[in-house]
């Protein structure tokens, strides 16, 4: 018996099963391993990627004295972003949801034009997946080995070889929880803290948490998290269409499939030898001959199973190649069709991306390095002085996003003769105030603001904070009122 016909029959025993039950039982999926062209770029694009995730908390980069000098790294605790020169403080969050925004505009473009290069390239759930399943296949041996191994009693071996393969899956489920951590916290103080029980409770809880989660995802989920859980291959369908890219059996070319081995003197059928091995080497567990399905993450390594079958039966490679389904159709009929990269769909992505990125990147530029807010007392509201003025006091926020002290200027206007004071300060009134605010900072201070308004009709005045940086010039405005009694003035 073929070995496709092995997996017909798990297939009818399972619908079998199925009859009984209101869920279906999961069919386990053991995939060949294949070796071709697709399979060396997984490789290639796997190792740049875990290098680049696991050494990335390791770069260095000098902030300047009593800063963290890590390149990358989310500082919760002090509500920093920290990406080499660029760092962003939480009023600056937007930018990090714009740059979010983008990077999913960016994967709409692609999937439009290439289909599911993310998932079946560079999703983490494929990447280690793809590290878990290579070590299983080292330990356990290949597809037909781990089948009968599974399905055969327990013994002394199978149970070395589980005892192993575990292991070295927790491992590297430990180093990559172990990794992200090292993107909140200083990776070699926090290494050093962690081997010498120093470290908080939240970096061993949240390691442990995401060594379970690599291991469970990675181990033992695999590609169900691609079909049940990821919500990704629900909405990439509305990307997609007849132009775009993607993993393709050429039915045309490979029907009607001829069983067994084909030979060029035999009878004339497809190319298709029906050989089952395409199935096999899929690590979702699906037929790309039956077309496109939500399962297939358009990882390709059915197209080297394909290939590696069509040299040994000596003909033309590409069976299941990447191509449109319009270039399919054509195809076909015997007709060329060019590939259609410029579309209604592509011009909106990529118009769209360009736009935020130019958007992105001039507020990035023009980001002020000043920040400044004033809460206005609620209680009280006002204060009338013996000399007949009136007294607001406000609390002001001047965050310094710069890396040395600065000296600022604050002022308001919209009051005339307007004098300030910060409270627990030099008591002496002035029209402008001069505060000094640490690097890197957010200075509070409680400022008291006296003036005698014009007239007060509704109670209220509006009037602007100026904030100027003494050295640089720069400034920023906030918007606050002054308040008095209705209709104070108007009798003066
Ligand atoms: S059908 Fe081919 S491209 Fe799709 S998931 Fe399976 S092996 Fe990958
Ligand atoms: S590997 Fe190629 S020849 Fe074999 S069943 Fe799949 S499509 Fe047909």
């Amino acid at each position: 018996m073929s070995r496709i016909s092995k997996d017909d029959r798990r297939l009818q025993l399972q619908k079998e099963a199925e009859g009984n039950h209101l869920y279906a039982n999961r069919i386990r999926v053991y995939p060949k391993t294949v070796h071709g062209v697709v399979r060396r770029t997984k490789w290639v694009i796997l190792i740049v990627c875990l290098t680049l995730y696991y050494l990335a908390p390791w770069l260095r980069w000098n902030r300047g004295p009593g800063r963290p000098s890590q390149a990358i790294l989310l500082d919760i605790s002090h509500e920093r972003f920290y990406f080499f020169n660029l760092e962003l403080w939480p009023q600056d969050i937007w930018l990090l949801a714009g740059l979010l925004i983008m990077g999913a505009v960016f994967l709409f473009l692609v999937t439009s034009l290439f289909g599911r290069l993310w998932c079946g390239y560079t999703c983490p759930q494929t990447v280690w997946t793809d590290l878990f399943m290579w070590i299983e296949q080292w330990v356990e041996g290949d597809r037909n080995e781990r089948m009968q191994r599974d399905a055969a009693p327990l013994n002394a071996d199978t149970i070395w070889k589980k005892v192993l393969k575990h292991s070295i899956w927790l491992i590297i489920a430990w180093w990559t929880g172990g990794a992200w951590i090292m993107y909140y916290v200083d990776a070699p103080t926090v290494t050093l803290q962690f081997w010498t029980g120093q470290a908080s409770n939240q970096v061993y809880f949240f390691t442990w948490l995401f060594t379970l989660t690599t291991y469970l995802l990675g181990g033992w989920a695999r590609e169900q998290v691609c079909t049940y859980m990821c919500p990704w291959p629900r909405f990439q369908a509305a990307m997609l269409d007849d132009q775009s890219f993607t993993v393709t059996y050429q039915g045309w070319r490979g029907e009607p499939r001829m069983r067994g081995k084909r030979t060029e003197t035999g009878p004339s059928g497809g190319d298709c030898i029906d050989c089952g091995a395409c199935v096999t080497a899929c690590p979702t567990g699906i037929d790309i001959r039956d077309g496109i399905q939500l399962e297939c993450i358009n990882c390709g390594l059915c197209i080297d199973a394909c290939n590696h079958v069509m040299e040994r039966t000596k003909q033309d490679k590409w069976l299941i190649t990447w191509d449109t389904l319009a270039r399919q159709a054509a195809k076909k009929s015997g007709v060329h069709e060019a590939i259609k990269i410029i579309r209604p769909r592509t011009i909106v992505y990529l118009t769209v991306l360009l736009v935020a990125m130019s958007g992105l990147t001039f507020a990035l530029v023009t980001r002020s390095t000043l920040g400044l807010s004033v809460l206005r007392d609620r209680a009280p509201v006002f204060v009338p002085l013996g000399d007949g003025s009136l007294r607001n006091g406000y609390t002001i926020k001047i965050a310094n996003k710069t890396s040395s002290v600065a000296a600022f200027d604050l002022s308001v206007d919209g009051l005339p003769g307007a004098l300030l004071t910060v409270a627990e300060g030099d008591p002496k009134p002035v029209p402008v105030l001069q505060l000094p605010s640490a690097s890197d900072e957010v200075d509070t201070f409680r400022v008291l603001v006296t003036a005698r308004p014009k007239a007060l009709a509704d109670g209220s005045q509006p009037v602007d904070f100026v904030l100027r940086d003494s050295v640089t010039g720069k400034q920023t405005i906030y918007h606050s009122t002054f308040m008095g009694p209705q209709n104070y003035g108007a009798n003066r």
